[in-house]
């Protein structure tokens, strides 16, 4: 059986778009062309090309759109010149400045290439920085910390287990300081911890880390959290805005946490969401296709988007895991996506089908060319398994 993606499984479109005048961010690092187009009286917006058309389609929803569309119905396309001076370069990576309060702080900037998107909050108080990156990028994210501001980092956050988000922690955290250095009860011998930035994560995250068999000799376990914490919430106040750090406990994994900056208005994503691809769903650490919509679903409650006046930008900014900027309106994309393929894993699977015939059945069908990958670490076939699974475990 088949799946028709046209057919009325698809959500209704009950939203228009905002047109967001931000680059799209590679997994490389590298901002990519997409397609511009600017619409008469909107500002420039880069889509990808597959969603142009629906975009249109659903910008024509809109009434104050509707007439600029019929009466200009190709829109002339311009470069955003605008966004490739927010941007710089070093070492390969691209730095991006998301939200923006002044000199005073706080700023927030997303440095994308290391791995993970690394989320760096800046302001009096010093640097918090939300992921460290791959282990070989992070004396690069370093320097590129260094270029924006000359404080020393806080806080490294990790927003979930994987190496491409906290192999840099060891790093970032031993080029920082943490507050009250002489606080702690081993201030008196040589402590490896005492003058570095903390790392805070989810007690999942110290357990994923220390799991036997992740640790080799040629890899010591190095940069472990040194503030974990396993209850729903924790939160900080730094650089004049309080930070909340939101445990998703059976998303990507049962560790993953979102790391929203309440006054800046942004929230890093982690894992969770994947703008490049089918979310990763790690059964095996807690992972769930449930949780990963349950986890979804949070985030576009904490995120909002800019109505009425959607042809400004606004709203809050989601940093994702990997990819390109994201706002609540693409967060709910996405979960509707995840959402859909669920259902068709889960029609199956209460139909008896075995693995290998909901893989022929193709439930990603419609979002394959998006999202999907025929190669490479996860596959559309792996994102599938992974649903079979989650389910699967979930009715036994
Ligand atoms: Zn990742």
């Amino acid at each position: 059986m088949q799946f028709d993606p046209s057919s009325k499984d698809r959500p209704p479109t009950a939203f228009s778009r905002p047109t967001p005048e931000r680059p799209v961010v590679t997994q490389e690092g590298h901002s990519t062309t997409g397609a511009y187009a600017t619409l008469p009286g909107h500002r420039a917006v880069t889509l990808p090309p597959r969603d142009r058309l629906r975009r249109h389609l659903l910008a024509i929803a809109v009434a104050v759109c509707a007439a600029f569309f019929l009466i200009h119905p190709e829109a002339s396309v311009a470069p955003l010149e605008a966004q490739a001076s927010r941007s710089t370069s070093a070492d390969g990576l691209e730095v991006l400045e998301v939200a923006a309060a002044g000199a005073a702080g706080p700023n927030v900037f997303m440095i994308a290439g290391a791995g993970g998107n690394v989320a760096v909050q800046v302001g009096k108080d010093g640097v918090v920085v939300v992921d460290a990156g791959s282990a070989d990028n992070a004396p690069a994210v370093v320097a590129a910390i260094k270029k924006i501001t000359p404080q020393p980092i806080r806080y490294v956050i990790d927003t979930g287990p994987d190496a491409d988000h906290v192999g840099g922690n060891d790093v970032l955290s031993k080029a920082g300081n943490q507050f009250y250095p002489g606080t702690r009860s081993a201030a008196s011998r040589p402590d490896a911890l005492r003058s570095v930035a903390s790392i805070l994560a989810t007690e999942g995250v110290l357990r994923h880390m220390t799991t036997a068999g992740e640790s080799t000799p040629s890899r010591p376990l190095v940069g472990l959290p040194t503030e974990s914490f396993h209850f729903a919430k924790k939160f900080l106040y730094l650089n004049d805005e309080a930070i909340e750090v939101l445990h998703q406990p059976a998303a990507h994994t049962d560790s993953d946490v979102f790391v929203f900056f309440r006054r800046s208005d942004v929230v890093a994503a982690g894992d969770v969401l994947d703008a490049r691809r089918f979310p990763v769903i790690d059964v095996d650490r807690g992972g769930s296709i449930d949780g990963e919509i349950a986890a979804l679903n949070r985030l576009s409650e904490i995120a909002v988007a800019s109505v009425p006046i959607v042809s400004r930008e606004a709203g809050t900014i989601v940093i994702p895991g990997h990819g390109r900027l994201y706002d609540q309106f693409d967060v709910i994309e996405y979960r509707d996506m995840i959402t859909i393929i669920r259902d068709r894993v889960r029609e199956l699977v209460n139909a008896g089908r075995s693995l290998e015939q909901v893989k022929a059945a193709r439930p990603a069908l419609g979002y394959e060319g998006r999202y999907g990958n025929a190669g490479g670490d996860w596959t559309t076939e792996k994102f599938v398994e992974a649903v079979y699974r989650s389910l699967v475990k979930e009715k036994s």
